[in-house]
């Protein structure tokens, strides 16, 4: 029964044993490499591959490294965008982590051989750019940064907070939620639309562990509204001791031209509050991480803490946070800066080249976002290229994978959240659908 094919399959040690697959082996790891080798035997064995073909198959289903994650090319217009990884590292910060990936003197000064501050040269990094601070710590993301404030400063306390400021940022991921899941007791202010200082002043008392303002980021309230601002707040709580902190969300570190309505680290801390909170992966650019700046004695009792030992950050983190803010300004920064003519100038020419390839493309005018949650009213004036509707799809499971949306039964790919550099690659992986 030699047309068996159950016979016929080549066995595994024979497969692993070839060159090529070897080779993947060495670079992919070998259980991997197995793993593929176990699905061609299958198809042999079932008759769809002819057995001569194993290796060829083999070699066809590995991927290109051992993770799974791809990269992907963003023309969602969204520059932050959550499920794309939010915030592209710039080229100088991927070489930092690299440079930090291996061994490295994260927490030792090898001048003297002795253990140092861990990270120090990211924190004097974001004190130089932030000169209202003190002092500052990293952690995993913001909301470990609103953990371990809401534990350190109000575990069996209370945490003033006003009602308008009780914000879900998104995936059901709720603010209030997270600070009580800490034993903080939440003391709610004003109403939804409208809170006062007197509101506040009403609201302490000798269980108040803090004050926190949290920065709606992702909508706005209109109308018959009242804020109290981080000035005024700072200037009633004078003398009272209780800290003030104030969640800015979205990790500008000065003011920005182009987003007056986004509240940026420096001011918010020369404004007066005690500590700041912020996240490294929105507009400034940088790795997943939470920033923690303010008044040095607060920023000590939460270093001291013993919850910042889960929450602190590693190596690779801390080089891109460092590169990121030392470095060249990072791909949101130029995104966000790009003019409207430039955009439109690369929309004509990608449609420019998808038409002489046959295809029904146009440039179109398009409004882009900031996202992650970041200037939510502001719409940025962008182009794209407009494709027939199916290419949403197909684009997203091409190579390299394209992310765009689908706007009136026409597929868009905006510019705005995308480098120059990569326009490229995003004319290959149409013009690869195109057949051309
Ligand atoms: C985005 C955001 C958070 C959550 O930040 P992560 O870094 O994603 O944890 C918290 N607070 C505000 C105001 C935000 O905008």
């Amino acid at each position: 029964m030699s047309d068996d094919p159950r016979r016929q399959v080549p066995r595994t040690d024979t497969l692993l044993a070839d060159p090529r697959l070897a080779a993947a082996g060495e670079r992919l790891g070998r259980s991997l490499v197995k793993g593929a080798v176990q699905r061609v035997q299958q198809r042999i064995r079932d008759g769809e591959l002819p057995p001569g073909e194993a290796v060829g198959a083999v070699l066809a289903v590995l991927p290109g490294t051992a993770g799974s994650l791809q990269p992907v090319l963003n023309a969602t217009g969204v520059l932050v965008h959550t499920n794309l990884g939010r915030a592209p590292l710039s080229e100088a910060a991927v070489e930092a982590v690299v440079a930090a990936s291996g061994t490295t003197d994260v927490e030792l000064d090898l001048a003297t051989g002795r253990r140092g501050p861990r990270g120090e040269a990211a924190i004097t990094a974001l004190l130089a750019a932030v000169p209202a601070a003190e002092a500052a710590i990293v952690v995993n993301n913001c909301a470990a940064a609103l953990a371990l404030v809401a534990t350190a400063l109000g575990a069996g306390r209370e945490l003033v907070l006003a009602r308008g400021e009780l914000v879900e940022i998104g995936d059901g991921f709720r603010i209030p939620e997270l600070l009580a899941s800490t034993g903080a007791r939440l003391r709610e202010v004003g109403t939804t639309n409208r809170v006062t200082l007197a509101d506040y002043r009403g609201a302490l008392g000798p269980d108040t562990g803090a004050v926190l303002k949290v920065h709606p980021s992702n909508f706005v309230v209109r109308g018959f509204t009242r804020a109290v601002e981080v000035a005024e707040l700072s200037s009633a709580l004078a003398g009272t001791g209780v800290p003030l902190v104030a969640d800015v969300g979205s990790g500008l570190l000065r003011p920005h031209p182009q987003l007056p309505d986004e509240p940026d680290l420096q001011t918010t801390l020369a404004s007066g509050a005690d500590l700041v909170l912020a996240s490294g992966d929105k507009l400034l650019g940088g790795p997943q991480a939470g920033l923690v700046l303010g008044r040095a004695e607060l920023v000590q009792r939460l270093r001291r803490h013993p919850l910042y030992r889960a929450l602190r950050v590693d190596k690779t983190t801390l080089a891109a946070l460092e590169a990121t803010i030392r470095g060249p300004v990072p791909p949101v920064q130029e995104m966000l800066a790009a003019d409207i003519g430039s955009l439109r100038e690369r929309a004509h020419a990608l449609a420019d080249r998808f038409r002489a390839a046959g295809l029904d493309a146009a440039a179109v005018d398009t409004e882009a976002r900031v996202g992650g949650g970041g200037a939510p009213e502001q719409p940025l004036p962008s182009a794209a290229v407009s494709l027939p509707e199916s290419f949403a799809e197909a684009l997203r499971r091409g190579t390299p994978q394209v992310v765009g949306y689908v706007e009136d039964g026409r597929t868009l790919l905006d510019l705005r959240s995308l480098l120059p550099s990569a326009d490229d690659a995003l004319a290959a992986a149409v013009l690869e659908l195109a057949g051309g």
